[in-house]
């Protein structure tokens, strides 16, 4: 309810600019004074975030389940329980993260000490997308705070239920000195990267990734670009078929695909992937049934926009499972769909595909998914199934991508020790864990050296003794 004017009036709303700067100069202020930096401050908010993050996840499961169709148990796995671990991890590890490494100058500068300082940044700006909503917005979070930083919170428009249980999570658990939440879409947004922030984390494609870039650098404001792209799977000969082909159809349909870090196509030898096809077929069967959309623990497109857009990805005449035929729009239900014979040109390779829809495409062995990967953008991370070292070894020393999964897909991401982030188009930056805190902290050199002995006198001027002529 809002509150009552004089006259007994509600007061109008402010206008949403009015609200936005209020809200980053109340950040700026409470980290100014300070209120974010003791050790047990940033570990009470965490704690307090833990408590929220149980105390709702009740309301947050229903919200996943009604923006994406996740099943409780997914979200526990790939959202909640990321952010709980998340938590766990950091709290365990936070005062030894940020305790001054010691720095040895060198015989220059001696005598002399000096250390590494994590230094909070200040007010910080998360922007997050809509896939993984709880998690996507929740875990750059624990590393604002933990870093002892402030923070505005902007979840997706797209996922607007979980963006409303996440705006109530927040608003209830955590300290408005530290932490506020700004629902909205591209005009909200807008306005706040007008603001003037310390770092702005953003999670969600590489072309409003670029708007954000363009708008950070008016004020000169560091970015972390979480961003997607093709990421390659390549399975080489003498693999288990079997086994693969269950952890490439699990890391693909797992919330009907729409994963930063899905398989997005497969490569293989024409012999290998007429072997692996039935494979794949079988574990899609296996794990959602002859029935997919009656499965529980299969997702649905987020919306009709993103449905079309996928649907228009499929070419029925290449589907080996799945396809257009099953596809419902109003359940915003598209079937687990292989294809194979798929051209390089055709449009399933023109874009990253977020849906649930896995092209095969023949190569002629290692030297031409190499050389696939290399022709384009760097993916997000990359998959590889060989048998072979050599092989594992190859793709790791001769191909780029944010991250290299040998042997499984997907469940790297859940690891707190790994630094999760791209490279090139698949971003900038990374966290989780210690990288979170290195993202969210400025690594200062604090250097003394005492007036006597006075060894910097060696190296002041007159260099020569020799007087220029005039
Ligand atoms: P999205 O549409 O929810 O957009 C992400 C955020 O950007 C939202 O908060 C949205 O409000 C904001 N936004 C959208 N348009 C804007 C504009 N014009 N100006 C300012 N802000 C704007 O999510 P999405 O981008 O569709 O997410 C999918 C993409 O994100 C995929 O490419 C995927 O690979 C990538 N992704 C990457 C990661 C990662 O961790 N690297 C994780 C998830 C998704």
């Amino acid at each position: 309810t809002s509150p009552l004017t004089a006259h007994g009036l509600p007061t109008p709303d402010p206008d949403p600019r009015d609200r936005i700067l209020a809200d980053v100069s109340a950040l700026r202020a409470s980290f100014d004074a300070g209120t974010t930096r003791p050790l047990e401050a940033r570990l009470a908010q965490l704690e307090a975030l833990g408590r929220g993050l149980r105390a709702e996840e009740p309301r947050l499961a229903r919200a996943l389940a009604e923006d994406l169709g996740k099943s409780r148990t997914e979200s526990a796995l790939t959202e909640i329980g990321v952010v709980s671990q998340e938590i766990a991890h950091t709290r365990k590890h936070l005062r030894s993260w940020l305790r001054p490494e010691r720095l040895s100058l060198g015989p220059l500068l001696a005598p002399a000490s000096g250390e590494l300082r994590r230094e909070p940044l200040g007010t910080t700006l998360i922007i997050s997308p809509w896939n993984y909503p709880v998690n996507l917005t929740l875990a750059p979070l624990v590393a604002a705070i933990a870093g002892g930083n402030t923070a505005i919170v902007k979840p997706s428009e797209v996922a607007p239920a979980t963006s409303a249980a996440l705006a109530h999570l927040l608003r209830t658990h955590l300290d408005p000195d530290w932490v506020r939440v700004v629902e909205g879409a591209v005009p909200e947004t807008t306005l706040l990267l007008e603001q003037r922030f310390d770092l702005i984390f953003y999670t969600g494609n590489g072309a409003v990734g670029r708007i954000v870039a363009r708008a950070a650098a008016d004020h000169l404001t560091p970015t972390v670009l979480e961003l997607g792209g093709k990421s390659p799977v390549f399975v080489d000969e003498g693999t288990d078929l079997a086994a693969v082909a269950r952890r490439i159809v699990w890391g693909k349909f797992t919330n009907a695909g729409q994963t930063c870090i899905a398989p997005d196509h497969l490569m293989a030898t024409p012999r290998t992937l007429e072997q692996l096809t039935p494979h794949l077929t079988r574990a899609v069967r296996a794990l959602y049934g002859a029935r997919p959309e009656r499965s529980l623990d299969y997702g649905r497109m987020v919306g009709t926009r993103h449905f079309d857009r996928v649907l228009g990805l499929v070419d029925d005449e290449k589907v080996v499972i799945g396809g257009t035929v099953g596809a419902d729009r109003a359940r915003r239900y598209l079937p687990p769909t292989i294809m194979t014979g798929v051209d390089w040109g055709d449009p399933v390779m023109g874009e990253e595909i977020f849906g649930p829809v896995l092209p095969l495409l023949a190569v002629d062995g290692p030297d031409e998914a190499i050389a696939r990967i290399r022709a384009g953008e760097k993916p997000l991370t990359a998959y590889v199934f060989s048998p072979r070292r050599e092989v594992e070894e190859r793709f790791a020393t001769e191909t780029s991508s944010g991250s290299l999964a040998l042997g499984f897909t997907l469940a790297h991401v859940g690891a707190p020790g790994m630094p999760f982030g791209g490279v090139g188009e698949s971003g900038t930056g990374a966290y989780h864990g210690q990288a979170g805190i290195e993202a969210f902290t400025h690594a200062k050199p604090v250097v003394r050296k005492p007036l006597r002995p006075d060894t910097l006198k060696l190296v002041l001027p007159p260099y020569t003794g020799i007087r220029r002529r005039v």
